[in-house]
């Protein structure tokens, strides 16, 4: 087993410490402030796979549910060759602070599998990812635990294991997972909705600050589901993305890149790197580069106390969990950098999950219309909650998102009270 207390750096650190921060500013009762600080369950799992040439590959998952206090538990599935239970663990707890923060009827859970998904091919990835499914299948359900994508899991992985769960339940469940294909019971503008919320606080995060959003020169590290879509939307709206990068590394153009011609390229040729008309930079330099917002959307950690000095944009959306060390939190603090925390910023893609769920539940699907304005509704709501929670307060939006996260669980719990 491994041990959850974890490194210098570790998620889980950061996650715990802002945990234990909050609970002394809400002055949190200390049986509840332990009883937060545990994960509920947290599964292990082999996942034996036959390979495309014959031999047996046995990978490791894991499914944690943080809590379940205010409903079923929700959080995505990531693929990646270092994830582990300590860091699966934190991004479930994080989970449970953002479903609280938007106001869903849900707990906090993810998943994740120690897996390299580039070097995989399909067939690998679908009989892993079933396997996955059939080991976790009692911890999950639409009463349970519902799982969503997040890195290196997409549509089609929420496919493979909405039909899994299936098969062993006899009868179609779609509301076991969310981000699933719109034609097995997915919705409209879920692809879109991590990356819609991430644009739509780049709008308030100006708005708020007072600084132009035409126009603003935004630098994207990450350019999958979330930055991909942001990128687009902030093009679309009149920002100017000048720099975007990938696991490869980055590109830069100062006068703007075509977002729409970069997605086509990186849909032909995987990666950013070789588009036409832009230089190459390295992820480091993306982070630094001249901008005026910075959207790290791809891995955690990325801003760190080295480089939280040379970041020159003045305002920061982080897409992905976790993506800012502490020690760097508090220089970007000092430097006057307004970071729309990731419990806020990425929120757009569990809510949408909840739509999609809702509309599962009822067999009843909705426009894309309404899905969108209902985003927008609850995004700009919980900004304008956290804003005004951060000024009575006289604190960061971070601490202010958690304050309001963790009081709203915290309450429920003392409501339900302390089984048997
Ligand atoms: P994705 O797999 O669609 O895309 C990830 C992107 O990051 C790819 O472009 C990949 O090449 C790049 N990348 C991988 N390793 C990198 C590295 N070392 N340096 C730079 N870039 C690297 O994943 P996604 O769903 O877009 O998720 C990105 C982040 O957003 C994750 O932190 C995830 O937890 C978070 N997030 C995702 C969702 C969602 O709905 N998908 C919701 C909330 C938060």
């Amino acid at each position: 087993m491994e041990s959850l207390t974890g490194g210098p750096n570790s998620l889980y650190r950061s996650a715990l410490a802002l945990l234990d921060e909050t609970a002394a500013a809400l002055r949190l009762d200390p049986g509840i402030h332990q009883r937060l600080r545990s994960p509920k369950r947290a599964l292990v799992v082999s996942i034996p796979t036959r390979m495309d040439d014959g031999r047996t590959r046995v990978f490791l998952g894991y499914r944690v549910q943080h809590n379940i206090t205010l409903g079923p538990s929700k959080g995505g599935v990531r693929y990646h060759p270092h994830t582990t239970l300590e860091e699966v663990t934190a991004l479930a707890m994080l989970m449970t602070w953002k479903c609280a923060l938007m106001g869903l009827p849900y707990g906090g859970a993810k998943g994740g599998v120690r897996c390299d998904p580039e070097t995989m091919s399909v067939g690998e990835l679908e009989r892993m990812t079933r396997r996955y499914t059939s080991e976790i299948v009692l911890a999950i359900g639409p009463d349970r635990d519902i799982p969503a994508p997040d890195l290196y899991t997409n549509d089609q992985t929420m496919a493979w294991i909405m039909d899994t769960y299936s098969m062993q339940k006899g009868v179609t469940v779609p509301g076991v997972v969310t981000g699933k294909p719109v034609l097995l019971g997915g919705t409209l503008g879920r692809l879109e909705a991590t990356g819609r919320g991430v644009a739509i606080m780049v709008e308030e995060a100006c708005r708020a600050t007072g600084r132009p959003f035409a126009g603003a020169a935004v630098a994207v590290q990450g350019f999958g589901n979330v930055g991909g879509v942001a990128a687009r939307l902030l093009h679309e709206a009149g920002c100017r993305v000048v720099a975007a990068s990938d696991v490869r590394g980055g590109i830069y153009n100062k006068a703007g890149l075509d977002v729409p011609r970069l997605l086509q390229h990186v849909r032909e040729n995987k990666y950013v790197e070789g588009f036409p008309g832009a230089d190459r930079i390295t992820n480091a330099e993306l982070l630094v580069c001249d901008c005026d917002i910075l959207i790290p959307a791809a891995l955690q950690g990325q801003i760190t106390p080295a480089n939280a000095e040379e970041i020159r944009a003045t305002i920061l959306v982080e897409g992905a969990n976790g993506p800012t060390l502490p020690e760097a939190d508090a220089i970007l603090a000092r430097r006057g950098i307004f970071v729309v925390p990731d419990i806020l910023a990425n929120a757009g893609g569990v809510t949408v999950s909840y739509f999609e769920w809702v509309q599962d539940l009822q067999l009843y699907f909705w426009s894309e219309e309404q899905i969108n304005q209902r985003l927008r509704a609850l995004m700009t709501g919980a900004f304008a909650a956290v804003r005004a929670v951060a000024e009575a307060r006289g604190v960061d939006l971070r601490r202010a998102a958690y304050m309001l996260a963790v009081k709203r669980v915290a309450e429920a719990k003392r409501l339900r009270g302390l089984y048997p």
